[in-house]
């Protein structure tokens, strides 16, 4: 009998994976390695988590949902050891969590936060080995896109420059209960080093991504014009007269460390 009796609120996001060829896919892509500390973000009723639980034998959930904490306690007996913080993924604190080791995330993620949880994730970078999350696929469209892209803008930037972003696969909407409106899909981010990332502030670079981005339709000269002049986006090397959305992440990064020091 199924430990789990409330039904799916849709305030939370609750789109819950049935789909068994997804979730082994969503497991293979994890691919735990003896000593991992996994962290499922939104564990749900457990259709990632119990098949992670047996593969690995332990797992930290991070849980908002209070009707889900008793049930996904008990179904875990005899699974494996099962650790639930019962919190808002927003708050907590994944450097903290971590200690001296790195955590390795996964998480079907509530679509209402996708994008706060992933900023708040990149805030945490240095304490994550990587993370594999599934999305809405229009969100994964735009984290994983290229410059020149009509989907390229401030999310693929703030991502890329931090991290290796890769879409893994599509997953339709049937293959959850209740089935959401849109297709999903899986996408892996693996945190670059922080020697390598070359961001010298990073309020500065978030403050410039944004502004760039505010206002997309525009050349940066005039989307940068209250941060920073014409000439220093030159300075950078970029072209004043482009538009955001043409422009590499590296160049970005250049950019925001070269208003830093202007
Ligand atoms: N992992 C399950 C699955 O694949 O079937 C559930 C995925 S469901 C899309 C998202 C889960 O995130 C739900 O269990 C929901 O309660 C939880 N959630 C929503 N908001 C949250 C938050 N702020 N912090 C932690 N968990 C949250």
């Amino acid at each position: 009998m199924s430990h789990f009796k409330a039904p799916p609120k849709k305030s939370l996001g609750q789109h819950f994976l049935t789909d068994r060829s997804y979730i082994d896919k969503i497991v293979r892509a994890v691919n735990p390695q003896p000593g991992d500390r996994l962290v499922e973000i939104g564990p749900g009723q457990g259709a990632i988590t119990f098949p992670l639980l047996k593969k690995h034998g332990e797992l930290t959930a991070i849980e908002f949902d209070r009707d889900l904490i008793t049930p996904l306690m008990e179904a875990s007996e005899g699974i494996g050891r099962l650790t639930i913080i019962h919190k808002d993924v927003l708050s907590v604190d994944f450097g903290k969590l971590a200690g001296e080791d790195t955590l390795r995330l996964v998480g079907n993620l509530p679509y209402n936060l996708s994008s706060p949880i992933l900023f708040h994730a990149i805030e945490h970078a240095a304490a994550i080995t990587d993370m594999v999350f599934m999305l809405q696929k229009e969100v994964v469209d735009r984290m994983a896109a290229e410059p020149g892209s009509k989907v390229y803008g401030r999310l693929s930037v703030m991502l890329q420059a931090y991290c290796q972003v890769d879409a893994l696969f599509v997953v339709p909407p049937g293959a959850f209960r209740p089935p959401p409106k849109v297709d999903s899909a899986v996408a892996r981010l693996v945190p670059r080093d922080p020697a390598t990332i070359g961001i010298q502030d990073p309020k500065r670079f978030e403050h410039v991504v944004r502004a760039a981005f505010g206002q997309r339709r525009k050349t940066l000269r005039n989307a940068l014009s209250e941060v920073c002049s014409s000439e220093s986006i030159e300075a950078a090397g970029v072209r004043p007269d482009a538009r955001a959305e043409q422009i590499a992440v590296e160049d970005f990064i250049r950019l925001a460390n070269q208003v830093a020091t202007a």
